[in-house]
């Protein structure tokens, strides 16, 4: 038997400058950065009955959990079944044609039982799936403890089915000597492990784990990274956080589930936040209308009159749905096109050597470089 994944290897990779990678799979190949639709995004297609397809190579499947809820897996009866038919609900009609992979969203603080990591393998195990998360025991967890969870299940889960990517999770938000030291864990492995996931977290904050990351640019591993935040909402410039990623050698990311809670209602449908490709940002939506007309022509944009798109989507409001919640299902689903499709265009600039100039020349992205570089700005 061998792995789904045949091969990972760096085509073009230098520090700070992206990288491009090709990951060799039984279902063809695919290159790197790209963008990985989550369950939350393709749960927006069909609440407003959108059926046009995406084409990524990679899906994540994803599930929030709380401190409270983690053990119901194994402490209540029904639960880790209906957890199974969640994920293949949206598998079973993916893992045909791209690697289908799952992320618990669990809070940083929680401290992960052995019984709870083997609930999480489990359930993966048993669902539709390629590619088996393994999440860390704590956010600060030591590296010994790393080692042998990491150890454990991985020969876990390829006595049981060696077909699948086993995939270790490293906590973004940790420690700056832990992070590096088990980065240095997992690359020993280089060449047998293929994957290494990545729970997001504040890209300011925890930027030297990112420099660590980077630092990893030119080794064999695909890096996805879970968990992103759409946008830092509270900045001025509303970055589009997944496109920053790329700088460190994140190959593939996913958002996060949103904190939901209450509706969005009574808000001017002309302050939706939008993804403006040109600016890799999400403002508002007003910002991305001009005479009327959307400026995106991606499958469900179709640069569309805004008025008459908000009339025509007025049909799926209903008293649990409001029409911002409406116009926001829309706007995920335009991000998954116009964001998958911008990645194309960075691949390109990394392979040509260029991904600085690419973000200075982008709104969002040239503060990332600023952080980095806040002397040499000017002279770019
Ligand atoms: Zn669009």
């Amino acid at each position: 038997m061998e792995s789904i994944i045949k091969k990972v290897s760096v085509k073009h990779g230098e520090e700070l400058k992206g990288r491009v990678l090709k990951v060799y799979s039984k279902k063809g190949s695919f290159e790197t950065p790209n963008k990985a639709p989550t369950s939350t995004e393709l749960n927006g297609k069909k609440n407003i009955a959108f059926d046009g397809p995406f084409l990524n190579p990679v899906f994540e499947i994803t599930q929030r959990y709380t401190i409270n809820n983690v053990s119901d897996l194994h402490k209540k009866n029904g639960v880790f079944s209906r957890k199974i038919s969640e994920i293949n609900a949206h598998s079973d009609t993916l893992v045909n044609r791209s690697l289908v992979k799952f992320f618990p969203q669990i809070p940083r603080d929680i401290q992960l039982n052995d019984n709870d990591i083997r609930s999480f393998i489990d359930l993966q195990l048993e669902s539709n799936l390629n590619i088996i998360s393994l999440p860390e025991l704590e956010n600060d967890a030591s590296v010994d403890d790393f080692k042998q969870n990491f150890e454990k299940y991985w020969d876990y889960v390829y006595h049981i089915n060696p077909n699948v990517v086993f995939m270790p999770y490293l906590n973004l938000s940790q420690d700056p000597t832990l992070f590096k030291n088990k980065l240095n864990l997992l690359n020993e492995y280089e060449g047998m492990l293929h994957a290494i996931g990545i729970k997001f977290a504040s890209i300011r904050e925890f930027r030297p784990n990112l420099m660590t990351l980077a630092s990893f640019s030119d080794r064999d591993f695909w890096v996805h990274c879970s968990s992103s935040k759409r946008a830092n909402w509270n900045s001025n410039v509303p970055t589009s956080q997944v496109h920053v990623l790329q700088r460190y050698g994140v190959d593939t990311v996913s958002v996060e589930i949103p904190m939901g809670g209450g509706q969005i209602k009574n808000k001017p449908t002309l302050d939706t936040r939008y993804f403006n490709q040109e600016k890799v940002t999400i403002p508002k939506i007003s910002e991305s209308i001009h005479d009327g007309d959307l400026i995106c022509d991606c499958p469900i944009c179709r640069a569309q009159n805004f008025k008459e798109l908000t009339e025509d989507l007025s049909k799926f409001v209903s008293r649990q749905k409001s029409i911002n919640s409406v116009l926001n299902d829309f706007s995920k689903i335009h991000e998954v096109y116009a964001s998958t499709r911008e990645f194309e265009f960075s691949r390109q600039r990394i392979k040509e050597g260029e991904l600085n100039n690419y973000f200075y020349q982008k709104e969002g992205l040239k503060q990332d470089l600023n952080d980095n570089y806040p002397s040499q700005l000017s002279l770019v």
